[in-house]
């Protein structure tokens, strides 16, 4: 399987090696900004809401968090980044995410964000939506 990031990896060498690991002892952290925008992409891709809970900081984080099933994330642009490499605290990532409807795959649509994360020691966490489009 190729990953829903569009990296053009398979699945199980990019983003399934921070989405599988969160949480163990022993976790693999995306080493930048973007990484783990695109690889919280991958988590709503794959409908997995324990990765992308694990990577929201904990002043934003929401107690739960619901995937609605009909939506199918299939696309991934990066739009633009500013720091987020491996030696800054912070980062933004601008990017375009589309989805369509698993019930009928002609309904799409796609949001443009520009998202803020923060870097706690190893590991990049979401923080928020700067600008929603
Ligand atoms: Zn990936």
């Amino acid at each position: 399987m190729r990953c829903p990031c569009q990296s053009g990896e398979a699945y199980a060498s990019c983003c399934a090696r921070y989405i599988t690991t969160v949480g163990a002892a022993e976790p693999t952290f995306p080493p930048t900004a973007a990484a783990l925008m695109r690889s919280r992409f991958s988590a709503f891709a794959v409908g997995d809401a324990g990765y992308l809970l694990h990577t929201w900081h904990p002043s934003t984080r929401p107690a739960s968090l619901e995937l609605d099933p009909d939506q199918q994330w299939y696309l991934l642009e990066i739009l633009g980044t500013s720091a987020g490499g491996v030696f800054d605290a912070q980062g933004v990532v601008s990017f375009r995410a589309h989805y369509r409807s698993a019930a009928n795959r002609k309904l799409k649509d796609s949001l443009i964000e520009t998202s803020s994360f923060v870097r706690l020691g190893k590991q990049w966490l979401y923080v928020e939506a700067l600008e929603l489009h």
